[in-house]
């Protein structure tokens, strides 16, 4: 990707990407002593619009993110919110985007720590296609590597140096000839994907793992819960679920700021439903997309349209 271009946020200013560049021992980089969000913008040709989607639950959490790691993010939802419509204008970008703001630890030392270190913060912006092809159910596995514990370090804040945990179990999985990893818990209960929230449903109920199952409290989890229940009238039941129940399910999906909503074709080579995406999977993820792209007036609350606020700020 030629990143040359592309107009970055770094240090309270607006920079090329090439002029916001940090030192080889910068403590973020050595300990994984950051944290980030990864947030979609749908472009719509019809109606030239960027459709940014949920910016204040994303910027929420990186705030809780931040808290839960002490480190300081300095700026409210609300100027984060400013700087990322600011950011895709100054782009001028006409694609599909992927915005990634993080916090890190910024002092060029050695020495493991939090405190006593400096932060610092950056939003770069980069035009983006399609994160896993979500035109057939994935084929995945239940990873030999486990989810991190609250304990060690808590999922529920997107820590840089958590995704360690991810990319074992996503290398792991796609090595072995597969499109994705399930990772369990240290007890053995379903958690979430490299990158991504589980639902299974079964019996006209939707079941994902509670916040307490050391998982990230994905927003696009929330919002699939919300759809479900009020657009399709069914209920979501969060509580911790067994290796078995996935095989026994009729569909399995993956929810994610990346992925969507995304059907799963089968388990540790164990065919799901017919093998196909699920017809509770398809029609979350036709209403979710067209949600995403501001076809459904009822939710526009969840989207940022950023030439329209380029017009109304003008
Ligand atoms: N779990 C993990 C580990 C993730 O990295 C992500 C992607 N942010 C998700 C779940 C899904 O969260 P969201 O819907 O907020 O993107």
């Amino acid at each position: 990707m030629d990143l040359s271009s592309i107009t970055v946020y770094a240090d309270r200013r607006f920079l090329n990407y090439e002029e916001a560049k940090v030192g080889l021992l910068t403590h973020g980089l050595q300990y994984g002593t950051g944290c980030f969000e990864g947030i979609r913008g749908y472009w719509v040709p019809e109606e030239r619009e960027l459709f940014l989607v949920q910016l204040r639950d994303h910027f929420e959490r990186l705030a809780t993110s931040a808290k839960i790691m002490t480190m300081e993010l300095r700026h409210t939802v609300d100027e984060l919110i400013d700087v990322t419509i600011e950011l895709c204008l100054r782009n001028r970008y006409e694609s599909h985007v992927y915005v990634r703001p993080f916090v890190y630890k910024a002092a060029e030392d050695v020495g493991v720590r939090l405190h006593n270190v400096p932060d610092a913060f950056a939003i770069v912006p980069i035009p983006f296609a399609q994160y896993i092809d979500a035109g057939r159910g994935l084929d995945v596995c239940v990873s030999s590597w486990r989810r991190a514990d609250d304990t060690m370090a808590p999922p529920r804040a997107k820590i840089t140096g958590l995704y360690v945990n991810s990319a074992l179990a996503k290398s792991e999985a796609v090595q072995n000839g597969y499109d994705e990893a399930i990772l369990l818990s240290h007890d053995g209960h379903v958690a979430e994907g490299s990158a991504e929230n589980i639902f299974l449903a079964r019996r006209g109920v939707l079941y994902t793992p509670d916040p307490s199952q050391n998982v990230l409290e994905g927003v696009t989890r929330r919002s699939v819960i919300e759809i479900a229940r009020d657009e399709l009238g069914i209920p979501t039941v969060e509580r911790s679920i067994d290796r078995g129940e996935l095989y026994a399910a009729e569909e399995v999906f993956f929810t994610g700021t990346a992925v969507g909503i995304c059907g799963v074709g089968s388990i540790d080579r164990r065919q799901v439903g017919d093998g196909d995406i699920g017809p509770i999977t398809a029609r979350l993820s036709e209403l979710y997309n067209r949600i995403v792209t501001g076809r459904e007036p009822r939710y526009e609350s969840w989207l940022t349209r950023v030439y329209a606020s380029a017009k109304i700020s003008a």
